[in-house]
């Protein structure tokens, strides 16, 4: 039985107030949720002081991106020991925004997750094909070469803990929420690969988040799908009620 986990990507949103109220509504939340492993991923600036106000609440902090250098000449970029000094324990690697917008590769990808992983952060890894590539039926070939270039070189003990989040690039921000056949089919992929690549008791044992305009009106069958380990989310998580509203959704699936 794997237990589901739910991230909030704030990615370049909110100011020092409202995520000092974000995580204060999350956290009095939490005191009724079961079941569930709750994450927040603040903007660099903030990853302090949110972990601060996250305190003995549960909730883990993660970075939302990382180098995989340990340090050096980097301008604008972040190591893994700054997130662990921080206290983030988690770190989002390859999300589509990474991928698309900076043209980060999948072997780039690779060079983070080593990294994230020999500093004793928990990789939550992004992967996710574009509409154009579903519509030309490659979604399959996209999902596993990013999976092969992220994972290529580790054993499965390297990789405990492993988180992935299934993001298709067509629904992240668009309000377009893949059909659970989709979400489905593409968590099967993933965790078919994991199985032929590893052993079937670890692909059982990742767990694969779905992410794409999760809200809390449709969080719920998400979660119902088999394979579906929770959901990384984004425009949601920038307020404490459809976040909030997506935790319950979690804890009925
Ligand atoms: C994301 O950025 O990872 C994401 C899934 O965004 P949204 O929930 O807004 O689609």
């Amino acid at each position: 039985m794997r237990t589901p986990v739910i991230a909030g990507n704030w990615k370049m949103n909110t100011d020092a107030a409202s995520a000092r109220d974000l995580v204060a509504g999350i956290g009095q939340a939490m005191a009724e949720l079961n079941g569930v492993e709750v994450g927040v991923a603040p903007p660099f600036p903030y990853l302090e002081m949110v972990g601060r106000e996250l305190g003995n609440s549960g909730i883990f902090l993660a970075g939302q991106d990382m180098h995989w250098e340990t340090g050096g000449a980097f301008t604008g970029d972040v190591s893994s020991a700054m997130l662990l000094d921080v206290g983030c324990t988690h770190v989002i690697l390859g999300h589509s925004e990474r991928r698309h917008g900076w043209g980060e590769t999948p072997e780039q990808v690779g060079k983070k997750v080593v990294a994230a992983k020999e500093a004793g952060l928990k990789p939550i890894v992004c992967v996710g094909e574009t509409l154009e590539e579903r519509q030309g039926d490659r979604t399959k070939d996209v999902l596993l070469h990013q999976a092969e270039a992220a994972f290529a070189g580790f054993s499965e003990s390297d990789l405990a803990g492993l988180i992935i989040a299934y993001e298709p690039v067509w629904a992240i921000g668009t309000g377009v929420v893949a059909t659970t056949a989709q979400a489905g089919e593409a968590h099967q992929i993933l965790r078919a690969w994991l199985a032929e690549r590893f052993s079937n008791s670890f692909a059982e044992s990742v767990r694969i988040q779905y992410g794409g305009s999760v809200k809390p009106d449709n969080a719920a069958e998400l979660m119902a799908v088999d394979g579906v380990d929770g959901a990384l989310v984004g425009g949601a998580s920038l307020k404490v009620e459809p976040f909030v509203g997506i935790l319950r959704g979690a804890t009925s699936s």
